[in-house]
């Protein structure tokens, strides 16, 4: 019986307790608990052994349990960074998946667009694009992006949720992987509608030095650039092109009589008669200098020139302005008619001549009274055949 208990006490300390306190050891480790570790003073030298491997694993597995901690919170903070960037941004911060559906949009979205998160998430933005624009959107953002382009950047018009329509600048750039796009949209209406505006004002200043202020004509400057533009095509085709300058009789004396302010106005008047008298687009009627006009008719012959001519001293005296000082007693213009055929490989600058032609023919005019056209052909005309030699 002594060796007996002495026995089995024995084997309690060498093996039966060093096995429950290596499973209860085990139970606390499976729960989650990683400090837990196997104290087995006495056992037999395999369970020992055992003991130190379950050991060694709890204190492997605390080491990697404190790497994920720390990796966890890391993220956790660059998360919550993001956020605070994409929450508080102006601009517009949107996730789009392959078929450019939302699948994130930040709460700017309230500003730009006017709705809210949930509105937006899921849909695409084909159905608030402006419909002139999609073409746009298509070629310069969506179109590259989806061919692989890594950033894509594009302008276009977006209807907001209050019905007006709003200039978005769109910058957008592949996510890795294939994973969609991300997208930032920044109103930019105030920076398109001020670039619109100047442009506007630009033009308008274009036209203002292209424009005689007075009589709403071409100017000099103008007159010169477009006769210039048609000499050439006139050379190119073999047209005629003629011009007409017109000088007002005795407007001195008018301005004299009437005062200069009246004499501004009997200018209006005469231009508005040039105006009235010319018929085809091409037709150019300018503010040639003081009382001085000119008309450029394109691919008109003489005879055609000279009859518009009559017209446009008809029409002038048909305003009948009274001018005392004329021995017509109304107001009367005199002009000077020059034709030119440019020739295919016609010199450049040869309008000049033309102008030139004109002008002298205008002096002869005057010279023989007022009131009166006088005409020129310059020397050429095409020389085909027969009928230049006759
Ligand atoms: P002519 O029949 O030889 O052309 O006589 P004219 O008095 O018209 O010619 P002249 O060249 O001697 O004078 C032109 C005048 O036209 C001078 C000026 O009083 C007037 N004039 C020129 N420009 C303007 C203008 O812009 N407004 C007004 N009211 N008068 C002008
Ligand atoms: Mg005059
Ligand atoms: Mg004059």
């Amino acid at each position: 019986i002594v060796i007996l208990v002495a026995a089995w006490s024995a084997a309690r300390s060498v093996l039966l307790r060093p096995i429950a306190a290596l499973g209860d050891a085990a139970q606390r480790l499976g729960t989650g608990d990683l400090t837990a570790r196997a104290r087995v003073p006495g056992a037999t030298r395999e369970l020992r052994i055992l003991a130190l491997a379950f050991n060694r694993m709890g204190r492997q597995l605390g080491i990697r349990d404190r790497q994920l901690s720390e990796a966890l919170r890391a993220l956790h903070v660059s998360e919550e960074r993001h956020r605070l960037l994409a929450d508080n941004a102006t601009d517009m911060i949107t996730l789009f998946d392959r078929d450019f559906q939302r699948t994130y949009v930040s709460p700017a979205c309230k500003d730009v667009l006017g709705y809210t998160q949930t509105e937006l998430l899921g849909r695409n933005p084909q159905e608030i694009v402006h419909e002139d624009d999609l073409a746009i959107m298509e070629a310069q953002l969506h179109g590259p992006l989806r061919a692989g382009q890594a950033t894509a950047l594009s302008t276009f018009r977006t209807r907001h949720k209050d019905g007006t329509y709003r200039w978005l600048e769109v910058s957008g750039r592949r996510l890795p992987d294939g994973g969609g796009f991300v997208v930032v949209t920044r109103d930019v209406t105030r920076r398109k509608t001020v670039e619109q505006a100047l442009e506007a004002a630009n033009r308008q200043l274009e036209a203002l030095a292209m424009e005689d202020p007075l009589t709403g004509l071409a100017n000099r400057r103008r007159f010169d650039f477009l006769l210039d533009k048609e000499w050439r095509r006139s050379c190119r085709r073999n047209l005629p092109l003629s011009v007409v300058m017109l000088d007002a009789d005795w407007f001195k004396q008018y301005n004299d009589t009437f005062g200069h302010p009246a004499g501004d106005v009997c200018l209006q008047g005469i231009a508005s008669a040039i105006e009235g008298v010319l018929r085809r687009p091409a037709d150019l009627a300018a503010r040639y200098g003081g009382e001085e006009f000119v008309v450029m008719l394109p691919d008109t012959d003489h005879a055609g020139a000279r009859h518009m001519a009559e017209r446009i001293r008809a029409a002038v005296r048909a305003l009948a302005k009274p001018h005392p000082e004329s021995p017509y007693g109304i107001v009367t213009v005199s002009l000077g008619v020059a034709t030119a055929w440019p020739l295919p490989n016609g010199e450049p600058g040869g309008q000049g001549a033309l102008v030139s032609a004109a002008d002298h023919a205008l002096y002869e005019a005057k010279a023989s009274g007022r009131n009166v056209a006088r005409a020129t052909e310059l020397g050429l005309v095409p020389q085909t055949g027969d009928s230049a030699e006759a």
